[in-house]
């Protein structure tokens, strides 16, 4: 193996340990602690542990958490309806509703409900059009995460050429927008791209989400490259990414393990994009 190792965990831990400083500060000025609400439909075990570790990291920053557990036989209007309670709620600063949601609830519908200055997930249409124009919005989470990570590792992004693989709105999309807006040339591939590879021989940046386990190889990348692994994939040898980590390791300059790499940023972004959400809702000031 020749990749450093891109460590997202320690970062995550610092990034959570700058939002944690930073809200005394808020306290002293706004007379309340930031707080995010967090709803959770239905029995999904993995979203349950997602949701416990949000709350549980809100907390240790100093915010507040509220969770909102609700059956799987909600309605989508009694949903609605817990939305629009936490959107007129003065002490709560960010709505997140975990995906996925039950198959009769209407994801778009209850996303679209949530006030866009409070949707700290970055999902509302509204956000993404920010995003998209350059206004000050909330980018969602994950893909904020590696761009915090490629930053950290590579400096200034200008001119370089990033592949990003998939075109989700919730990574593949926004993860485009940010290295456009950070100044790389950027290509976007998906399952109906002819010849995958061939774009990704001149990548000096690669950030996979795709959902397949060990999807990209080695034998594609060019030498040295930096390969961000957004993939979460179960399997009988436990949780892997998107890249084929060992033959990729002898290839790029560096790389996120799976687990410990961009599953930590998220989370710790999400308590960043709450905190600002606080400073805005509140028109206090953020430092930095
Ligand atoms: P989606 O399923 O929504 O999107 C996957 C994308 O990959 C699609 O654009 C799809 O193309 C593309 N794709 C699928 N198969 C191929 C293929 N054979 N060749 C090229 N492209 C392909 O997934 P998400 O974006 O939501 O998530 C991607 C991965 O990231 C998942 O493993 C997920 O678990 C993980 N994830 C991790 C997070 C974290 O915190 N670390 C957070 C969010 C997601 P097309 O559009 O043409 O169908």
């Amino acid at each position: 193996m020749t990749a450093d190792i891109i460590d997202g965990k320690a970062f995550a831990a610092g990034l959570r340990a700058r939002v944690a400083e930073l809200v005394p500060a808020f306290q002293a000025a706004a007379g309340r602690v930031p707080g995010l609400a967090v709803v959770l439909v239905g029995e999904d075990p993995a979203s349950a542990v997602y949701v416990r570790s949000k709350g549980k990291q809100t907390r240790e920053c100093g915010m507040e958490s509220f969770e909102h557990k609700l059956p799987a036989e909600t309605t989508q209007e009694a949903l609605i309806a817990l939305v629009d309670q936490l959107n007129a709620d003065p002490a709560v600063d960010g709505i997140l509703v975990q995906l996925p949601l039950p198959k009769h609830i209407d994801e778009q519908a209850v996303l679209l409900r949530i006030n866009p200055d409070k949707d700290v997930d970055g999902f509302h249409p509204v956000n993404a059009g920010r995003l998209a124009t350059g206004l000050h919005g909330f980018v969602p989470c994950t893909p904020l995460g590696c761009l915090m990570l490629l930053e950290d590792r590579l400096g200034d992004l200008t001119g370089l050429d990033a592949v990003v693989i998939g075109r989700s709105n919730i990574v593949g999309k926004p993860m485009a927008a940010l290295l456009t807006r950070a100044s790389a040339t950027v290509t976007i591939v998906h399952s109906r791209t002819r010849n995958l590879p061939h774009y990704l021989k001149h990548a000096d940046i690669v950030v996979a989400a795709v959902g397949r386990a060990h999807f990209v190889k080695g034998e594609w990348l060019k030498p040295g490259a930096t390969v961000i692994d957004v993939g979460i994939n179960r399997t009988d040898a436990g949780l892997v990414g998107d890249v084929d980590f060992d033959s990729a390791a002898s290839v790029a300059g560096a790389i996120t393990p799976v687990p410990g790499g961009v599953g930590p940023m998220t989370i710790a972004c999400l308590l960043r994009n709450t905190l600002v959400a606080a400073h805005r809702n509140a028109g206090v000031a953020l430092e930095k």
